[in-house]
């Protein structure tokens, strides 16, 4: 069993859901010395400190990382490359710089050329979330019975990846290593475009005409209120995910529109075997998420606003 704590000084750059999760999380567990927080608003610092999950907020990105045994970026993807070349300079040797971002091919191509040699870079990924953004709508057990999947790069330090991996132990998570380019394969078809397909349905919706978007949104809990949960995720966080993301989601969209379209031929010739044969397929997938324990997200504790 790993020693508490498993990291002196814990930087956060970003104070949204993850990052306030993950502070959370240290807070009630005392999984590290002390949490320190960066966020790009004054208003976020000050939620922050007012909610007590950090010890500490700092002006700048560089003032925050500065002693830290380990960093971990928890802002949208977008925002990696300027941020590692703000904080290269502050890094302290032995450190751990990891981050949360939604995509992990990216964070390799941004950060590993700017970070000091002996600086430790281990990208991660939770695969835990929720629509809400920001400060508050974070809780400590939101990684809980999830996976958090860590993608060294080739030549990684193994004992900051063990570290690492503790320390998301700690925090409930499960922890799978795996290369970025195959995690961003599988988060492609896995969450980019389901989110993909749910701002898509729910646009759609948008541009219907006046008098039968009410209707939609009344009788909502028909299928659609699910698409609409999916679709009220951070815009700028996804944004970001497609940008990044962009070959492998765009391979997995190709291949939809073609099962998309050969689903619509179905129905437009009136094939019902086509379709059933396809939905009984599909129906074996869910059974197959419930037996792995992913079928629902842990919900936030009915008074997330308060001291962690
Ligand atoms: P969030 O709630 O919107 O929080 C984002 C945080 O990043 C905010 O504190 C924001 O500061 C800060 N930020 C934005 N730009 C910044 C910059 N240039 N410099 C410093 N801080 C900056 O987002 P989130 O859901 O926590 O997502 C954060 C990361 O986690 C993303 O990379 C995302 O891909 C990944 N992720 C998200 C989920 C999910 O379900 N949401 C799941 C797994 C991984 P302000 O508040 O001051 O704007």
């Amino acid at each position: 069993m790993t020693e508490l704590p498993h990291f002196q000084r814990l930087a956060l750059i970003g104070l949204g859901l993850i990052g306030s999760s993950i502070a959370r999380a240290c807070k009630s567990a005392s999984l590290v010395g002390e949490v320190v927080g960066y966020a790009r608003s004054a208003e976020t610092r000050v939620a922050a400190e007012r909610l007590g999950f950090v010890d500490r907020t700092t002006e700048t990105a560089a003032e925050a990382v500065a002693g830290a045994d380990c960093i971990i970026l928890c802002s949208p993807v977008g925002t990696y490359k300027a941020l590692g070349a703000e904080i290269a300079p502050a890094l302290e040797a032995g450190a751990v710089l990891s981050d949360v971002g939604s995509v992990k091919g990216c964070v390799l191509r941004d950060l590993q050329p700017v970070i000091p040699e002996g600086v430790h870079l281990v990208p991660g990924h939770p695969l835990a979330g929720t629509e809400h953004s920001g400060p508050e709508a974070g809780f400590a057990e939101l990684f809980s019975g999830r996976y958090v999947i860590l993608t060294p790069p080739e030549g990684a330090d193994l004992d900051a990846v063990d570290r690492l991996g503790g320390f998301w132990q700690a925090m409930g998570a499960m922890v799978e290593i795996m290369a970025a380019d195959r995690h961003d394969k599988v988060l492609a078809i896995t969450s980019h475009l389901p989110h993909l397909i749910a701002f898509t349905i729910v646009g759609t919706a948008v541009d219907l005409a006046e008098d039968i978007k009410g209707d939609v949104i009344r009788f909502a809990a028909s299928g659609f209120r699910d698409f609409t949960r999916i679709a009220a995720s951070d815009p700028v966080m996804w944004r970001d995910v497609f940008l990044n993301n962009k070959d492998a989601t765009l391979e997995i969209i190709q291949r939809f529109n073609e099962d998309l379209t050969a689903l619509q031929r179905a129905i437009r010739r009136g094939q019902g075997d086509v379709l059933e044969h396809r939905f009984a397929e599909t129906r074996a997938i869910r059974r197959g998420v419930i037996e792995a324990k992913q079928d629902d997200m842990p919900a936030p504790p009915a008074e997330t606003d308060e001291q962690p």
